[in-house]
């Protein structure tokens, strides 16, 4: 084969990557429908502002679209009240951030069961898009964007390096989850450089409090249970109106627990008006809770998933919490902390 021949042959092979059909993708589309997943957390929406904004910068028409809406608490964010419900029109190209099956989108796809592009770092990602572009080393969503916005030569302002930054700040715990890298801190500082708030980020992102908030945490903190390593603690529908909280979510309890000593692994389970419970799990390194999160048709990562189980609160506490001692037992001696004590 002749050294043309060879370059042309390697050149289509790299027109092949999945990188490179997200680029031409988002490069040629004109009309774009950018979403992300139901209970949308930081990531979900700094992603979504982060490519949404930049390519209506571009010229682009682009339907910033999330199923259950904007949390009160995110609604700060510049842009964020150009995100609707529902799509409305055609569009050319739909792109799916931070989401790992096509089930966790909501409703904003209703139509195009296969979307174009799929752009995530989950683990458990089903890859259901036609192109996927999917990193499990990139600690959000938003550090993967934050680093292909430029090199697609897409804008990057002041409104969607803050969000950017916004959802690797939350998705990271500010930069202190175990997955965080070397290269996710210097995407950050490019962002700041980029006009990224980051005091204001991580107050806003971290920090802050409703007093709603504060009180639903009281409820489920009272009720926090443990069997040596493994802790658990729930929050009812009549916790959640006693405090008047709005939210569907912990809250963030769920943090606050991983604070606290001598345990590995944590499980909340808050109850959902529709019959179910939402499980999450936050484990040390050397404990893979994803697996166990997929097994109750949820997902995530090593050390942080989730899932919407069917079924009362007492009836689903039971089955995961059998389920996740089993995984526990079955991995215990992977701890530093237990091999050292
Ligand atoms: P959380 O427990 O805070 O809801 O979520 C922890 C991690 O698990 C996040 O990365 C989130 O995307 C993932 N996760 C939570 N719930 C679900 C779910 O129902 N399905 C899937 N696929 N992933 C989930
Ligand atoms: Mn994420």
């Amino acid at each position: 084969m002749s050294y043309l021949a060879g370059l042309e042959k390697r050149i289509s092979r790299m027109d092949n990557t999945p990188l490179d059909q997200a680029r031409q993708a988002l490069l040629a589309a004109q009309r774009i429908l950018v979403t992300s997943h139901i209970r949308p957390d930081g990531d979900a929406i700094g992603s979504l502002l982060g490519l949404g904004l930049s390519l209506k910068e571009a010229g682009k028409q682009v339907q910033m679209i999330l199923s259950d809406g904007v949390p009160a608490a995110f609604r700060f964010l510049e842009g964020s009240q150009q995100i609707r419900k529902k799509p409305e029109g055609d569009f050319d190209l739909s792109v799916v951030l931070d989401c790992s099956d096509f089930e966790r989108s909501g409703s904003a796809l209703n139509g195009h069961p296969t979307p174009d592009l799929n752009i995530d770092h989950h683990p458990t990602n089903l890859s259901f898009a036609r192109i996927n572009l999917i990193e499990v080393e990139a600690v959000a969503t938003a550090e993967m964007l934050a680093r292909y916005l430029p090199q697609f030569g897409l804008p990057l302002s002041k409104p969607s390096a803050d969000a950017l930054l916004f959802g690797i700040i939350t998705d990271t715990l500010g930069f202190r989850t175990y997955n965080m890298t070397p290269r996710a801190l210097r995407v950050a500082a490019d962002l700041i450089e980029a006009g990224g708030d980051l005091p204001s980020l991580y107050f806003a992102g971290l920090l802050r409090r409703s007093f709603e908030a504060a009180r639903f945490w009281g409820a489920g903190l009272s009720v926090l249970q443990k069997d040596g390593r493994l802790a658990w603690t729930t929050l009812s529908m009549t916790d959640r109106r006693n405090a008047g909280y709005l939210g569907r979510d912990d809250a963030d309890l769920i943090n606050v627990l991983t604070t606290v000593e001598d345990i590995d692994l944590i499980v909340i389970f808050v109850e959902q008006p529709n019959g179910h419970v939402k499980v999450s799990w936050r484990s040390k390194p050397g404990l893979d809770v994803s697996q166990l999160a997929v097994q109750f048709g949820g997902g995530g990562h090593a050390a942080a998933a989730g899932a919407e189980v069917a079924g009362g609160l007492q009836e689903v506490q039971e089955q995961v919490l059998s389920a996740t001692r089993q995984l526990f037992s079955e991995n215990i001696y992977n701890f530093e902390g237990i091999k050292q004590g």
